[in-house]
């Protein structure tokens, strides 16, 4: 009987899939999801996005008059109040009027937030942070994302972009990072950055059972270094304690600086290699300061790739 609930679409826009999902707003239910592969550049986006709500739409059998509201969580940075997304590189999004668009399309409220946000808003209405005010999101795939939720409310900062977890420097003079600059955890702790390593040893001749998953032209999944770790791979078991070495230097000092109660940890890595989450957060508390070290919380996310949808269903 979806006619008797609260519906509204929440739509996850990531570097690599877009997600569109059917979301019961009331009980953070995803009742029907649509995947797609992200296309790049504003027109392609929307067009994208209006053929997944019509699909959507049409086959639930329903009609749009049903639907509330549309929530939109996208990477990149985003003028909440006009519905923007002003730049996101990844996507190939520049000024795009995404509120607007979508309005003039469906005739419906349309909100957006960061993707971190969105997630963060899932995980605390309906997942891990159900009832806590006081929390960190930090989410480690392709990059690094996070949200800062503090007495209640979401960390947004002057800028709006509080949170850039992955972009602390953790090493003066390190690894150039994707936003140009060096050294930013990102560029040693996230999916892509373990990628890095392993492409890099395998390049000199080093053996690894990670060969046995790897197909041309895809990006090494969390998935393939997971098999590889369970298999006692040696190269793809130190990448993996080296990522958690640096993430854990992160984890540390943010727990010094913010004193989260809790913080949750989500993520293809995360979720993927037990290993990672275990190693970076015994480190983090080994070095972060007695008092937080002991107090703070670590948690996986609970909804994993839905998150974001869910959250995005629930902005206000
Ligand atoms: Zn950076």
């Amino acid at each position: 009987m979806l006619n008797m609930k609260d519906l509204s679409i929440g739509i996850d826009i990531g570097g690599t899939k877009i997600l569109i999902a059917l979301v019961d707003k009331t009980t953070g239910e995803v009742l029907y999801y649509i995947k797609k592969k992200t296309s790049r550049g504003n027109k392609k986006i929307l067009s994208k996005l209006i053929d997944g709500i019509n699909e959507l739409v049409n086959e639930n059998n329903i009609c749009i008059d049903e639907i509330k509201s549309i929530g939109i969580g996208s990477s990149g940075i985003i003028d909440r109040e006009n519905g923007i997304i002003l730049d996101a590189p990844n996507l190939e999004c520049h000024n795009f009027q995404i509120k607007s668009e979508l309005e003039r399309e469906f005739n419906k409220p349309v909100q957006i937030g960061n993707d971190v946000e969105a997630a963060a808003i899932g995980e605390w209405k309906f997942g891990s942070a159900v009832g806590i005010n006081d929390f960190m999101c930090i989410f480690i795939g392709t990059g690094i994302g996070a949200a800062i939720v503090k007495d209640g409310k979401l960390l947004r900062g002057k800028s709006g972009t509080a949170g850039e977890f992955g972009h602390m420097t953790i090493s003066y003079n390190g690894r150039h990072c994707a936003c140009g600059s060096y050294g930013c955890l990102e560029a040693y702790a996230s999916r892509s950055a373990v990628e890095g390593k392993i492409t890099e040893a395998l390049n000199k001749g080093v053996k690894s059972v990670i060969s046995d998953y790897i197909k041309p032209e895809k990006p090494i999944s969390s998935g393939m270094i997971a098999k590889s770790v369970e298999r006692g791979d040696v190269l793809v078991t130190s990448c993996i304690l080296e990522a958690a070495e640096y993430l854990s230097s992160g984890l540390a000092s943010v727990m010094n600086l913010i004193n989260p109660e809790y913080i949750i940890l989500g993520g293809g890595l995360v979720e993927a290699v037990d290993l990672f989450y275990r190693e970076a957060t015994q480190r983090a508390r080994q070095k972060a300061l007695s008092l937080p070290a002991g107090q703070t919380i670590f948690k996986k996310s609970h909804l994993g790739d839905f998150a974001g949808v869910i959250g995005a269903a629930n902005f206000e």
